[in-house]
């Protein structure tokens, strides 16, 4: 008989494991911001990590490219176990993409600039190509018209898209967003949105700490609930939110539903 535990490890549907956490803390000082995170992810999942401020979800998902170092468990990525002194980084960092709640683009560099400064920079990528590939991704995210202009001269959900289409550009395999919505206003969230589900219907594996439940409700396959550094439950969405399991989870969804 299938065992009924809100905390089930959902194995990946496909078979083909990207990203696994086995055993991972981490703390800040005398902080546990992380405790003994267990996580496996498939490829072309879509995961919405939601939970209270503070639960560690921006650290948990800052280790997978490491822009965080974890002491504890190993995290493997594409097979690869990474560490903050690895060789490689570089590549791990190339095939995961990742969006942050401010858009972190250069303010002194246009749109294209932004957008091909790593691909000549970091990539070696010949200029031309580097920037058929911006207007490629520009386009993905229905922005083409503001390749000249600088990220200040644009609204805040079209400096989110550019920041979407400059993590494409690396060419990722995975992507990760970290709030993309939260300092956007009301009806700028929709329009990057959209470009998000537009990236998850076209097979990208996502993990998107988000409060957009009803994003989540659309597009994640799971959803997991942290709470002080733990994953306290992981479910389909239609369950998570119809019949959640914990009290925290139950208090954390009446607050924001
Ligand atoms: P969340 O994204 O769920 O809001 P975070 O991962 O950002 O949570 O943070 C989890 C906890 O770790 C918080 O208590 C936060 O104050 C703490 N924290 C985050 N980053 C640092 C840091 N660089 N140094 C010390 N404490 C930190
Ligand atoms: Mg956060």
């Amino acid at each position: 008989m299938k065992k009924e535990n809100h905390l089930m490890e959902t194995s990946p549907a496909n078979g083909t494991e990207v990203i696994r956490f086995d055993g991972v803390s981490k703390w800040f000082g005398q902080f546990q911001v992380l405790a003994d995170i267990n996580l496996t992810v498939g490829q072309g999942e879509k995961i919405v990590i939601c939970g209270p401020s503070g639960s560690g979800k921006s650290t948990m998902i800052r280790c997978i490219n490491q822009l965080e170092p974890h002491q504890e468990g190993t995290i493997h990525v594409n097979g690869r176990a990474v560490h903050h002194d690895m060789k490689g980084l570089d590549a791990v960092r190339r095939e995961v993409g990742m969006v942050f709640q401010q858009f972190n683009l250069y303010p002194h560099l246009t749109v294209l600039e932004n957008l091909t400064l790593a691909q000549v920079w970091v990539h070696k990528t010949p200029r031309k190509i580097a920037e058929e590939k911006a207007h490629h991704f520009l386009e993905r995210v229905h922005i083409t018209e503001q390749a000249k202009k600088f990220p200040g001269q644009l609204s805040g959900g079209q400096q989110q898209r550019v920041a979407i289409a400059r993590a494409l550009c690396a060419g990722p395999k995975i992507m990760l967003f970290d709030e993309p919505t939260s300092s956007l206003d009301p009806e700028m969230i929709k329009e990057v949105l959209d470009v998000m589900v537009d990236l998850a219907e076209d097979g990208m594996t996502m993990i998107c700490v988000t409060h957009e439940m009803a994003f989540a409700r659309r597009v994640a396959n799971r959803v997991i609930f942290m709470d002080a550094g733990r994953i306290v439950e992981q479910a389909p969405p239609e369950q998570f939110f119809g019949n959640p399991q914990t009290d925290r989870a139950k208090l954390f969804l009446s607050q924001v539903l």
